[in-house]
């Protein structure tokens, strides 16, 4: 990211919203957004395999392990305003079971682009599939979107809800109804 070109472009949109850039509270503005778009947009420049490689562990066990309400923030590809909330993340492991951390981590590598709630929930699940070779993956997020809430149709509440299950958490009607009953969700 070119951080001076980007810190012009934000000066001249202050300027085409009617803004002056030059006032004192806006002075310093364009680098702060900049800096801030830079972390936010950071999950572009994220190696996940370097960031899970030396978490993922040996393990016998193939109980369903469950990590639940992991924030979630992430900017929605439509209007670049945030959307947040949070995610329940079960697999069931074969050998391979990854630290509790580096899933959270995922989640922000996913979540720090432009996203949609819906392919971001598909890329975590699939990535945690692949990065532990799991029997099953189920992943649900919950999140409220600015975009919404602050414009357009104006819903506050509104909450939205989507899920991805791979493998066992898609082909057994147990094993999901069990995931789903461990993140406290009642089964449909
Ligand atoms: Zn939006």
């Amino acid at each position: 990211m070119n951080k001076e070109r980007v810190a012009e472009l934000v000066r001249e949109l202050l300027l085409e919203i009617g803004e002056d850039p030059d006032r004192e509270g806006l002075r310093k503005t364009p680098e702060r957004v900049t800096q801030s778009l830079e972390f936010l947009t950071s999950g572009y420049c994220t190696n996940v395999n370097e960031l899970v490689n030396k978490a993922v562990f040996e393990s016998q066990s193939n109980n369903m392990i469950i990590l639940r309400d992991v924030e979630v923030y992430s900017l929605c590809e439509h209007h670049m305003l945030p959307f947040f909330g949070r995610c329940h993340i079960g697999y069931i492991a074969r050998k391979k079971v990854l630290g509790m951390s580096k899933l959270a981590r995922i989640v922000d590598c996913y979540s720090r682009r432009l996203q949609i709630q819906e392919r971001l929930t598909a890329e975590v699940a699939r990535e945690i599939m692949m990065v532990t070779q799991a029997e099953g993956v189920g992943v649900i997020m919950e999140c409220r979107h600015l975009c919404t809430m602050m414009r357009g149709v104006e819903k506050q509440n509104a909450l939205m809800t989507t899920s991805s299950v791979l493998g066992s958490f898609h082909n057994d009607d147990a094993t999901r109804a069990e995931f789903l009953n461990l993140v406290g969700r009642r089964v449909a």
